[in-house]
């Protein structure tokens, strides 16, 4: 296999971070991968969007300066592995970067190139805003009332890749080792899959949460769990969630309990509520009372299925941002598939990845452009010129293409 050199811009900078503080000069260099399939449709128009936000609100004086990095089959058409490990050094060195969707290889020993971006770079935390855009068609009657921030534990739970097939080796050797030494019965024709959560991982997803919480003057965070079942992991997830807030934000939270019993229900100023709810009734209050959660903190898979649904909520997947968070480290991600059907075909919606770029903005501290790009989306939409996902179920509406898409933002972006 050959290696790969990545040259920087020249006038680009790094992105420091010194005792938990982030430094963004005012043109970083940001490593991007295009992604697979669609990939390179969306990260063109998506990009171009993202420019125009950033010249038009900052006049020139601060501009990305992009440097591509390799991965899924673009690298394997350069005759390199499908992640390269200088790709990996790039995401280290520059510490934010943001990438299109990837294919994942079938037979090629990676179970998935995205799963394997999170572990390998330890991006504990998948976070995924679902908020609604007016005028994007949904299938609820008040979309607009659900608005919460989901943070899913991204490195452990059934995710971890602990399983054996029904019938192997492995899983009958486990099964007997269950039945003889921990004398429970376990069938030996079981497929068996391990299910690992750990208070250190607990913690630091919760933490997250809570502090993103604290620095968006959020509500409530809600722990999301099956505790009710499986009382050693999900169980465990909510005791360890309420143990950290308690133990780190004691000043600045107060659990439902402490609520009730010593404030009447009344939340005290300057305080985040803390609750937890069981994940099958969670996906209840999403529809019926949406509008009383705010940050919900998830472990892997409640996380996986519940942001979904959220996102289906306000309009689907084609409209649902994401990001991958780890300590002084961020890859920004669409998080929708590469829809090989539709590749090259400059048709498809370039919504979740230009969403994604959005986050992206807030996290170097530049959040005005990203509420340029947000209003001039929103604009967009309202005038019913959208991509055939949007155009299919909105009445009136005309079809564009992703590039011109786009260029409608674009104009939007150039009125504000
Ligand atoms: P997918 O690529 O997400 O596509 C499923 C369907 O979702 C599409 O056929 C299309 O629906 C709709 N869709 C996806 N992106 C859209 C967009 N930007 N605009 C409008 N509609 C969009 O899922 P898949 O077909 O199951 O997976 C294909 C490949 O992607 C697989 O190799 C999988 O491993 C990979 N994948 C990658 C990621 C990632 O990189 N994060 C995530 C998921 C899957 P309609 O057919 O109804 O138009």
């Amino acid at each position: 296999m050959e290696k790969v050199i990545y040259t920087p811009p020249p006038d680009g900078e790094i992105i420091q971070e010194s005792k938990g503080r982030r430094q963004v000069p005012d043109k970083p260099v940001i490593p991007f991968i295009e992604g697979d399939g669609i990939g390179p449709d969306i990260w063109a128009a998506a990009r171009r969007v993202w420019e125009a936000a950033i010249a038009i609100t900052y006049k020139g004086r601060r501009e990305i300066k992009w440097m591509e990095i390799l991965c899924g089959e673009k690298a394997t058409a350069s005759g390199l592995p499908a992640l390269p490990p200088e790709t990996l050094e790039a995401i280290r060195k520059y510490r934010v970067a943001i990438k299109g969707p990837l294919t994942t290889p079938v037979g090629g020993g990676l179970r998935s190139l995205n799963v394997s971006l999170r572990q390998e770079l330890d991006l504990y935390a998948c976070v995924r805003p679902v908020h609604y855009y007016q005028g994007t068609p949904a299938p609820v009657k008040q979309p607009e009332k659900l608005n919460v921030v989901i943070f899913r534990e991204n490195t452990e739970d059934v995710y971890a890749g602990i399983e054996w097939q029904a019938g192997s080796r492995e899983a009958k050797m486990l099964a007997d080792f269950v039945n003889r030494e921990l004398k429970t019965p376990l069938s030996s024709e079981a497929g068996i899959g391990i299910k690992p959560i750990t208070r250190r991982n607990t913690h630091r997803i919760v933490k997250a949460a809570i502090q993103y919480a604290l620095e968006h003057q959020c509500p409530s965070v809600t722990l999301v769990h099956k505790g009710n079942i499986m009382k050693y992991t999900e169980g465990a997830f909510r005791d360890w969630g309420y143990e950290i807030a308690a133990q780190e934000f004691g000043e600045q939270t107060i659990s439902e309990k402490a609520l009730w019993e010593e404030h009447q229900g009344k939340l005290p100023a300057n305080r985040i509520l803390i609750k937890d709810r069981i994940a099958d009734a969670m996906f209840q209050q999403v529809l019926l009372r949406p509008d009383e959660y705010s940050v919900l903190a998830t472990p892997n898979l409640n996380g996986d299925y519940i942001s979904d649904a959220c996102a289906a909520q306000v309009g689907g997947l084609g409209m649902a941002p994401g990001a991958n968070i780890g300590n002084g480290m961020a890859l920004f991600e669409a998080t929708h598939g590469t829809a090989p059907k539709y590749a090259g075909q400059d048709k498809v919606n370039p919504g979740s990845l230009l969403l994604s770029g959005v986050m992206m903005l807030e996290y170097l501290g530049w959040a005005e452009a990203g509420r340029a790009i947000q209003t001039a989306l929103e604009k967009t939409i309202l005038s019913k010129v959208v991509t055939y996902d949007l155009a299919r179920q909105l009445l009136g509406a005309r079809e564009v293409h992703c590039s011109e898409f786009a260029d409608a933002i674009i104009k939007e972006l150039s009125l504000i």
